[in-house]
């Protein structure tokens, strides 16, 4: 496994893959992984010859210093995980080489990014997309894989994509879970025990959801069974809960007529949480 740590070393080595004729998959991450990252390189692996992943906590998408500087990582145990999964090239480059002159060009998608968890975090997604953009350049991948669990960032992505003409195939992949139901996430460790066993309200309020959502319900109906479930914990604030298309993030409301994504954010002393799930009626 190659370890890159400056854009032209990965270039070179991208080059070297794509003289054999061979494709590339490409998975960013923050690092810190787990067994949901490692669904997306399984991913990769699956639909390309060669797989390439990124390692980059990247400054310009967290909204508080405190934030970004609290961000869990270890390095060395990612680069063991990659290994063990058979990744062929890892890219780990410093702030300096992403934002060799600061971010004066940023790419955002308007709409998609200002609306839903936008609102809780301002300036998110436009680091994202300005950031996925240099990934998507300096790696110029055939396809790249990005979690259902981060749903909005998804759909982004693959707006972004479209917008910009990336020749590069988004692959949405499902959420993987801790056997409890809790989505893995990089934030869980810094969860309370306390905190973490009443993070379980997310999911089941998901599971409460999806089950009125089978039975016939209105879009109105499926908020209030998620608000209940979720504000009979104490240790929980909710933060965010929508209900949209779940192709173009529009608006919904009456009777839950076509496939709707509920978005959902929950806070715990401090720790902001996502899950998503997509109800079909
Ligand atoms: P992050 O390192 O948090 O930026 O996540 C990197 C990628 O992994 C994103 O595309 C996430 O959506 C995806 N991801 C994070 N958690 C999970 C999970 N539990 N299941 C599947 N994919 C995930």
């Amino acid at each position: 496994m190659k370890i890159c740590r400056t854009i032209a070393d990965c270039r070179t080595t991208v080059a070297s893959f794509r003289a054999a004729g061979e494709t590339v998959g490409l998975v960013p991450t923050m690092g810190f992984l787990h067994e949901g990252h490692m669904s997306l390189v399984a991913a990769a692996k699956e639909a390309a010859d060669r797989t390439v992943v990124t390692i980059f906590v990247n400054p310009t998408q967290f909204g508080e210093a405190a934030d970004l500087d609290s961000y869990p990582r270890d390095e060395e145990r990612d680069l063991a995980m990659l290994e063990a999964a058979g990744v062929d090239l890892v890219l780990i480059p410093p702030v300096q080489e992403v934002y060799p002159d600061g971010d004066e060009t940023i790419v955002e998608t308007t709409r998609m990014a200002n609306m839903l968890h936008g609102l809780v975090r301002p300036g998110h997604f436009r680091g994202v997309t300005t950031v996925v953009a240099r990934l998507f350049n300096f790696v110029q991948p055939d396809i790249a894989c990005f979690g259902e669990k981060d749903y909005q960032q998804l759909q982004v992505i693959k707006r972004m994509t479209r917008d910009l003409a990336f020749p590069i195939d988004i692959r949405g992949v499902p959420t993987v879970r801790e056997a409890d139901g809790l989505a893995m996430s990089s934030r869980n460790v810094r969860l309370t025990a306390q905190d973490r066993q009443a993070a379980l309200v997310l999911s089941q309020s998901l599971k409460a959801a999806e089950e009125a959502a089978a039975a016939g319900t209105t879009i109105e109906a499926l908020r209030e069974v998620i608000a209940n479930t979720i504000h009979a914990e104490p240790r929980a604030t909710l933060r965010g809960l929508d209900i949209v298309g779940a192709e173009d993030l529009s608006d919904l409301t009456g009777p839950l007529a076509s496939p709707a994504a509920i978005m959902i954010s929950v806070e715990f002393g401090g720790i902001l949480l996502i899950d998503q799930r997509v109800v079909t009626p």
